[in-house]
């Protein structure tokens, strides 16, 4: 097997692939990357609703300290603008809905037994994930321990009220997209950490929520798509490599086939298990893929002719313990137009949704939504959904969670490379793992390693 010195085949065009490729071209590497979908993006999709008004159907806050995403954002020519957030938000927890004042869209201010319990829980696992090692959350101090018990078994033991419990379970779901019950304690706290704290990753004003990108996140990608030009190809699903010491070799489902020094995957990691590779990959590599499923999540937007909820003093945003949809912010445009709120169903509620017909699942989700703001919320003008469990090419989101014992069993093959082959992607990053910033970030960690290599 022979090819060109410092050639690359990147596999997939999602943010970290495209990162990863504008780093390897800008290192005057050659590169081709081979993308499965019709259109680059991955969990990064735009759509319209309306009279075309442009939204997001996966990926679209970035807030403080994702300082990646924003130097890209001005690199690329793209602006930013605030996310809604003025008003109260309506907390519907074991069947009491009220309006509460949010303090940063993030910890609203429940009654006064359960806004303590909920403070000391939160400041308990900030305290806990802080002590969580980024780079190598396996050497964690007490990491056996962690990784030895669920996110829902440590709410339980340290959480006294039912209102503090329901809350922290609720934001858990809308974090990671999976039941707490699902989540290793050492992973819940690792990610956390990796994008500051639990608090951060649920606000809005200085936290994950604050911006979106103007246009849509999307344009990110097309942007980077644009400057790669045809080093991309769409519709090619890649089935197979073979690799060696000498090189790779790449065949997409087609057949084509694709010579490369190094083959950067940046396909999710359940997704890169269902590759084949000959010769077959390492068993601690391959036991690593088997274990860590994309969480489960159905995003819609439901349109309407102006943000009524605004009228009546409310920010757009819920969080409920009741289901289907637990958790909406408002998703409406910079300038006056259209109302949009975007409604998010987690977890087993996605997949029960899943199962239903397409117009059941609209009623569901618009009924659940009324509940919240009021018969106006049935008004709707327009509706837009993604199904991402059910995307051949991403198979559910946001990322991928870690089981217990799976970080402690198997963390370190989730980077290390198998001779020519190097992995990315959001689920790679110590910092902000799971999100746009983490997938950019590992993208460029991983070509800066093919560059080093390809230099010697
Ligand atoms: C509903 C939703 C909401 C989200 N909200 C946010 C948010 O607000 N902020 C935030 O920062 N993040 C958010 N995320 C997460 C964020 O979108 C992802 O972390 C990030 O986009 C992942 O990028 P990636 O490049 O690592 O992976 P991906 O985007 O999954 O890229 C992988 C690419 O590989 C392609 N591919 C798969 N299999 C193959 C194959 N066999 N051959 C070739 N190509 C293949 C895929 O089509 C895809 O394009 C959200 C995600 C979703 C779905």
């Amino acid at each position: 097997m022979s090819a060109p010195p410092g050639h690359v085949v990147v596999i997939g065009a999602g943010m970290a692939g495209l990162a990863a490729a504008h780093h390897l071209v800008a290192a005057g590497l050659e590169v081709v990357v081979l993308e499965a979908r019709d259109r680059v993006g991955g969990r990064v999709e735009g759509g319209h609703v309306a009279d075309g008004t442009p939204v997001e159907l996966g990926g679209q806050w970035i807030g403080p300290t994702q300082n990646r995403m924003y130097q890209l954002v001005a690199e690329l020519g793209l602006a930013t603008f605030e996310t809604y957030n003025r008003g109260s938000m309506i907390i519907d927890l074991l069947g009491r809905r009220t309006a509460v004042s949010g303090r940063r869209g993030a910890v609203p201010r429940l009654g006064p037994f359960g806004l303590a319990d909920l403070a000391q829980g939160l400041a308990r696992f900030t305290r806990l994930s802080r002590r969580t090692d980024l780079r190598r959350p396996w050497l964690s101090p007490d990491a056996q321990e962690l990784d030895g018990q669920t996110l829902h078994t440590w709410i339980h033991r340290n959480l006294a009220t039912p209102t503090g419990r329901a809350y922290f379970a609720v934001a858990a779901e809308a974090v990671f997209a999976t039941d707490a019950r699902d989540l290793s304690l050492l992973h819940a706290l690792f990610y956390a950490h990796s994008g500051a704290d639990l608090e951060t990753l649920l606000a809005v004003d200085r936290g994950a929520q604050q911006h979106r990108v103007v246009g849509g996140s999307i344009r990110i990608a097309e942007v980077l798509a644009d400057r790669l030009g045809d080093r991309i190809r769409l519709n090619a699903p890649v089935a197979r490599i073979e690799h060696d010491d000498q090189g790779v070799t790449v065949i997409d489902r087609a057949g084509c086939r694709e010579q490369a020094d190094f083959a950067l995957v940046t396909v999710p990691p359940t997704l890169a298990g269902r590759i084949d590779y000959a010769p077959a990959l390492p068993s601690w590599r391959d036991q690593l893929t088997q274990r860590v499923p994309a969480g489960s999540v159905i995003k819609a937007h439901l349109a309407y002719d102006e943000p009524f909820w605004r009228a009546d003093g409310l920010s757009g945003q819920a969080a409920s313990d009741h289901g289907p949809v637990k958790v909406t912010f408002d998703n409406s445009p910079p300038e006056p137009g259209p109302g949009v709120l975007v409604a998010f169903a987690e977890g087993g509620d996605a997949r029960r949704l899943a199962r239903m017909s397409a117009r059941e699942r609209r009623d569901a989700v618009i009924t659940r939504v009324t509940g919240y703001f009021g018969p106006r919320a049935g008004t709707v003008v327009d509706y837009l959904e993604r199904d991402w469990m059910a995307q051949e090419f991403s198979r559910g989101c946001y990322g991928a969670h870690f089981a217990p014992g799976v970080w402690t069993g198997y963390g370190d093959a989730l980077t290390r490379p198998v001779g020519r082959i190097h992995w990315a992607g959001a689920e790679c990053s110590p910092v902000w793992n799971g999100y746009m910033e983490g997938a950019v970030r590992s993208g460029e960690d991983a070509a800066a390693a093919i560059i080093g290599r390809a230099a010697r």
